[in-house]
C-alpha cells in the first residue's frame, strides 16, 4: 500500500459492519435475545473464525446486524459509526452501501424511514469525523421483485443523498434482467449503477448487469477472468471491478487465496480494485487486504499500488473531488 495514494473503499456494506458492542447494546433496548451476552461470545455467531462450510452459513452471520435495528434510531447510529470506523481506520475515501428492505425486515420497519435515518446517520458522521463518503443503495434481489419495488422507492425519497444503485443477493435465483425497469428508474434520477455479478454466478451474469441494468462498476466480477470477450469489453468500457478478497475466499467464490483471479484481473489491465465488503463479518479491515490479503493472492507492490489508483479513477466523485484526494494523499506523504 502506497500512502501517497488515497486508501479508498468502494465496496463495504453498512448493514455488515455493525460493532459487537452495538449489537450488544441495541439487542438489549429492543428486546432481542442474543446468542451472547459480551462480544466475546458474540462474536461466533457473527464474524468468520474459521472455515465456513457453505455460503449459507457464511450467510448467517448477517442475521444479527439487522435483528438488532429495532428502530430508526438503531439504523441512524450503525450509519454514524460505519462513517466514523472508516476515518479510524485511516481511509481518506468511502462508499457505504445499504439494503433499506434488508434493514427494515426484522421489526418491519418503514423502509423510507430506514432510508432517512441512514442518510441522517451518514451526515452525523460525516460532520463528527471530516470523513469522505457517499452512500450506494442496494435493491435485495433475494426479497423479489416486488420488495425491490418498494424498495426503490424508498431510496428515491432521499434520492440527492445517493450517488449510486446496486443490486445484491442471490445472483443466481435473481437474474440481473428481472430488474431492469428498476434500474432505468435509477439512471434516470441520475445514480451511477454498480451491480454485484460474476461472484457465485459465471460470466453471462457480468454481461447481463451492464447490457441490462447499465452497470459501469461490477462488485466483484472476478468470473470474467473465463470470458475473452467480456474482458475486452471491461478494458475498453473502463467498467471497474470491486473485488473483496477475504470474503470471496470466505463465501468459496474462489477455493483459496493463492488461486483468487485478481492478478490476472491486473494483468488484463482491468480497473480492478481491492474492498472489504462486510468487515465485521469477514473479521477484517481494508488495511489487511492491502497487507495481507492482497501478498497471499499473490500480488506485487506494484500491482498493489494500480490497484490503489484503480480505485481512485472508478470512484463515483466528481474529477474535482479527485483532484483533492489525490492532492491531499501526496501532502500527507510529503
Ligand atoms: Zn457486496
Amino acid at each position: 500500500m502506497d500512502r501517497s495514494f488515497p486508501l479508498i473503499d468502494l465496496h463495504r456494506h453498512l448493514d455488515g459492519n455493525v460493532r459487537l458492542g452495538t449489537i450488544l447494546e441495541l439487542g438489549e433496548r429492543h428486546g432481542v435475545p442474543l446468542p451472547g451476552s459480551t462480544t466475546e461470545s458474540l462474536r461466533p455467531h457473527v464474524q468468520v473464525t474459521g472455515v465456513m462450510p457453505d455460503l449459507p452459513s457464511w450467510l448467517a452471520k448477517l442475521h444479527w446486524m439487522t435483528a438488532v435495528l429495532g428502530d430508526p434510531d438503531a439504523c441512524r447510529r450503525i450509519a454514524r459509526e460505519n462513517v466514523e470506523d472508516a476515518k479510524g481506520e485511516g481511509l481518506d475515501y468511502v462508499e457505504l452501501r445499504f439494503s433499506p428492505y434488508f434493514m427494515a425486515k426484522p421489526h418491519g420497519l418503514d423502509p423510507a424511514a430506514v432510508v432517512a435515518a441512514v442518510v441522517a446517520g451518514v451526515e452525523e458522521g460525516r460532520s463528527s469525523s471530516g470523513m469522505k463518503v457517499n452512500l450506494i443503495g442496494i435493491l435485495s434481489r433475494t426479497h423479489g421483485v416486488e420488495a425491490c419495488t418498494t424498495e426503490l422507492e424508498a431510496l428515491l425519497t432521499c434520492r440527492e443523498r445517493i450517488v449510486a444503485l446496486d443490486l445484491a443477493g442471490d445472483e443466481k435465483a435473481w437474474p440481473a434482467e428481472l430488474f431492469t425497469p428498476h434500474f432505468k428508474r435509477g439512471r434516470d434520477a441520475g445514480w451511477a449503477v454498480t451491480v454485484h455479478a460474476g461472484e457465485a454466478d459465471g460470466a453471462p451474469s457480468i454481461w447481463s448487469a451492464i447490457r441490462n441494468l447499465g452497470a459501469t462498476r461490477i462488485g466483484h466480477g472476478i468470473r470474467a477472468v473465463d470470458d475473452p470477450a467480456l474482458i475486452d469489453h471491461l478494458r475498453s468500457g473502463r467498467i471497474g471491478l470491486e473485488v473483496n478478497l477475504t470474503s470471496n475466499v470466505q463465501t468459496h467464490s474462489v477455493r483459496s487465496m493463492r488461486e483468487h483471479p485478481m492478478k490476472r484481473l491486473l494483468a488484463e489491465g482491468l480497473l480492478a480494485t481491492i474492498n472489504t465488503d462486510d468487515p465485521v463479518i469477514s473479521g477484517i479491515d481494508l488495511n489487511h487486504e492491502y497487507r495481507v490479503a492482497a501478498p497471499a493472492a499473490g500480488l506485487t507492490p506494484e500491482e498493489i499500488r494500480t490497484a490503489q489508483r484503480n480505485a481512485v479513477e472508478i470512484a463515483f466523485i466528481t474529477s474535482g473531488e479527485r483532484q483533492s484526494l489525490l492532492a491531499a494523499a501526496r501532502q500527507r506523504s510529503g
